[in-house]
């Protein structure tokens, strides 16, 4: 596939609405799909605040922000899937509710379509299991904020042809993003990596070692880490890290991996970070 022509964002919220941020800065038209029709119309706010805060940095020419933004439209129907060339799932990380998005997509797609999925740690391979074209799923993980940060890691599921995860990197180039490929295992690199870092960062805070200000403050002093890893796990969502952590706990079958009882208490009270207006830190704007 040498052309783009539309990319269908399936799933609207922190992830979905920042790719398709990117797709229509960048010259693509995008559909953004989502169950609910509030959070397309805050989606669409986002990425034209976001945009706009672009044109006022400097980086964006005040006409390419409109000229993006007419690139993008939203529904509510994953029947325009049918309209992809690339499809990238955005929806939360619950293995069956991807199962049933790359079910639906692949009766959906043209056949010549890429399927990918930001899921932080779902295996690529099994969501490949659910269609009839895994060499053409494959694994394209953003970080958040989407249109600030350079890295997509790229995840090969056992079945990805060598020629669909080529054109993947091509694409994430021409984003100026920076891709890095990895092979499919649980959390790939990103989050093997971070996520027992945040665990542990929660049971500093669970065992009175020291207060969330304090951990944070001696990672970014100690550590140079922009952001403290409790700032960064309210960033993500609490939510989110827990089925992260409890995918490598499970798939990885070692105890280092076992969530903190902490981050199940702020999960279950509802305390999700930014999102919910509460997490390690209190975000009264958003509550
Ligand atoms: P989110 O909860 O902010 O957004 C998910 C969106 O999907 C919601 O708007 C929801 O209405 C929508 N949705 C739910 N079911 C749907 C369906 N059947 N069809 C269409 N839309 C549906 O979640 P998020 O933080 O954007 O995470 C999305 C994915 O990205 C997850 O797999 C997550 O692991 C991954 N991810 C998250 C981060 C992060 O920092 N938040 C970073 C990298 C990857």
């Amino acid at each position: 596939m040498s052309e783009l022509r539309r990319v269908v964002v399936v799933g609207g919220g922190t992830m979905g609405n920042g790719i398709a941020h990117v797709f229509v800065q960048y010259g693509h038209a995008v559909t953004l799909v989502d169950v609910s029709e509030a959070r397309l119309g805050e989606a669409m706010r986002t990425i034209a605040a976001n945009l706009e805060r672009q044109v006022k940095k400097g980086v964006l020419a005040p006409a390419a922000k409109d000229e993006a933004l007419e690139r993008l439209r939203t529904s509510t129907s994953l029947d325009v899937a049918a309209d992809g060339d690339l499809i990238v799932e955005a929806v939360p990380e619950r293995l069956e509710l991807k199962a049933e998005i790359f079910r639906r997509v692949d009766e959906l797609a043209p056949e010549t379509a890429i399927l990918a999925s930001n899921t932080s740690s779902i295996s690529i391979t099994t969501l490949g299991a659910f269609t009839r074209r895994p060499d053409r799923v494959i694994g394209m993980h953003f970080m958040n904020p989407v249109p600030v940060m350079k890295l997509v890691e790229v995840i090969r599921g056992l079945a990805t042809s060598d020629d669909v995860a080529m054109e993947v990197m091509t694409i994430a180039r021409r984003l100026e993003k920076t891709p890095v490929e990895v092979n499919d295992f649980p959390g790939f690199v990103s989050n093997r990596v971070l996520m027992p870092m945040i665990n542990e960062a929660i049971y500093c805070v669970m065992e009175g070692v020291a207060t969330p200000e304090a951990v944070d403050t001696v990672m970014k002093l100690g550590m140079n880490h922009p952001l403290g890893p409790l700032a960064l796990a309210d960033l993500i969502g609490l939510d989110t890290c827990l089925s992260i952590l409890e995918v490598l706990h499970r798939d990885l079958g070692d105890d280092r991996y076992r969530p903190c009882p902490l981050l199940r208490k702020y999960v279950a009270a509802g305390w999700l970070g930014r999102k919910t207006g509460r997490g390690f830190y209190p975000y009264p704007a958003a509550s």
